[in-house]
């Protein structure tokens, strides 16, 4: 019986001790102005360079790239968190933009970029086409519509639009037709000049996609036939004209994530004005180019990227691209925490395997994400998320389309 109550009073006493320990860190603070010493207030000291990137209101386009390395540097997972921070200031948080890319013109290309199945300099069992018909591809523009895109992106694999005036011609009404569905639409089709770009912006284009690739220094290990400064040529010609950019990179092409995926962020976010998109393609290894067998980009080092350019660039929406795919859920939900908010979701991504909508749509569900909303589709109307499966669609069951 003694030892009975003996043992009570222990564990009475332990379960004090617990809470009280479990404000512990409370305790180091002096509790009375006594016991504060009447000494001067510290200076504050200066902001670090994270700090003010935390704290930011606006984008800012005068970062240094020792500033941008500062950022990049920080520990993961207070970076991922800072990004999260600013991401949800400046954007719906939640929301994910939901955007289809169409081939519209396969291979045949006379560039080099070492990574791309449709370079004529490579053997990779691709087929070359001609350039799609208007209607082929306004046809797939109201399936991604009616699956709950509301971009639609089309890609052609050409080295600039010199001399293609019948091309131009079918692609200016491919752009009518995709916006007319009160669709957002993105073009890729290699160097633009201004006329080019005024003729598109004209025709009613939202966005040009032009990537960088990667860094200036790391540029010429994969690219030969284009230098970066044209490529730069081309985001400025794409800009004057009143067109969104969306630029970004392609990460595992041999480089040195602390230096290059800094590098290529620096040259984005020094633009005169932010890309409206970045899109972060993860290396999708073709066979019979010459960066097949690269090591493959580390988790990290993508979650790194995304953060650090929500954190330098954020208002622009990071899009996860390429070689999502290749990503469980668990690792697509790290990046949509350090800021990616927009995938392209569908059958096919350019010449590449796809996550499709309805896959997409049970991952939106389970995660608490929606399809973003944005100012380009807002006229129209709201989109709607797999109001039906493309599946169903293709094989021309008896449904509605929601469009
Ligand atoms: S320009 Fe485009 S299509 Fe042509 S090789 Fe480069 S990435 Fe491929």
């Amino acid at each position: 019986m003694e030892s009975t109550l003996v043992c009570q009073r222990a564990a009475r006493k332990a379960v004090q001790h617990i809470s009280y320990r479990s404000y512990s860190i409370v305790h180091d603070v002096p509790r009375t102005s006594a016991a504060i010493p009447h000494t001067a207030p510290p200076t504050p000291s200066p902001r670090s360079v994270f700090d003010e990137a935390v704290n930011a209101s606006v984008p800012r386009n005068t970062w240094t790239r020792d500033e941008i390395s500062e950022v990049y540097k920080t520990p993961l997972m207070d970076l991922a968190y800072a990004a999260s921070t600013v991401h949800r200031r400046f954007h719906k948080p939640g929301a994910v933009q939901l955007c289809t890319l169409m081939n519209i013109k396969t291979g045949g290309c006379t560039e080099d970029c070492s990574y791309c199945a449709q370079s004529s300099r490579y053997k990779t069992n691709l087929t070359a086409t001609k350039l799609s018909t208007v209607d082929s591809v306004l046809e797939a523009a109201r399936i991604a519509k009616a699956n709950g895109s509301n971009r639609f992106c089309m890609g052609a694999a050409w080295r600039d639009m010199k001399g293609r005036t019948r091309g131009m011609k079918n692609i200016v009404d491919m752009v009518k037709g995709v916006r007319g569905m009160g669709m957002e639409a993105c073009v890729t089709l290699g160097m633009l000049d201004k006329e080019q770009a005024k003729e598109l912006k004209e025709a009613g284009l939202t966005a040009y996609n032009h990537n960088l690739d990667t860094s200036r220094e790391h540029y010429p290990n994969v690219i030969s036939t284009r230098s970066y400064d044209e490529r730069l040529q081309t985001i400025e010609n794409v800009r004057e004209a009143g067109i969104h950019v969306c630029s970004g990179g392609i990460l595992g092409l041999g480089e040195v994530p602390q230096t290059d995926h800094v590098g290529l962020i620096h040259s984005l976010a020094t633009l005169p004005a932010h890309p409206e998109s970045f899109p972060v393609n993860k290396l999708v290894p073709i066979k019979g180019t010459p960066m097949y067998g690269n090591e493959p980009v580390k988790l990290e080092d993508i979650v790194r990227c995304i953060a650090t350019a929500r954190l330098v660039m954020p208002s622009t929406i990071i899009r996860l691209a390429a070689g999502r795919i290749s990503m469980p859920e668990s690792e697509q939900m790290l990046c949509f925490m350090a800021g990616a908010n927009a995938v392209f979701t569908g059958e096919k991504m350019l010449t590449t395997d796809c996550n499709g909508w309805d896959e997409d749509k049970a991952m939106f569900e389970k995660w608490g994400l929606s399809p973003m909303q944005t100012e380009a589709s807002k006229v129209v109307e709201e989109p709607k998320f797999a109001a039906q499966s493309f599946h169903a669609l293709k094989e021309g069951q008896d449904v509605q389309p929601t469009a």
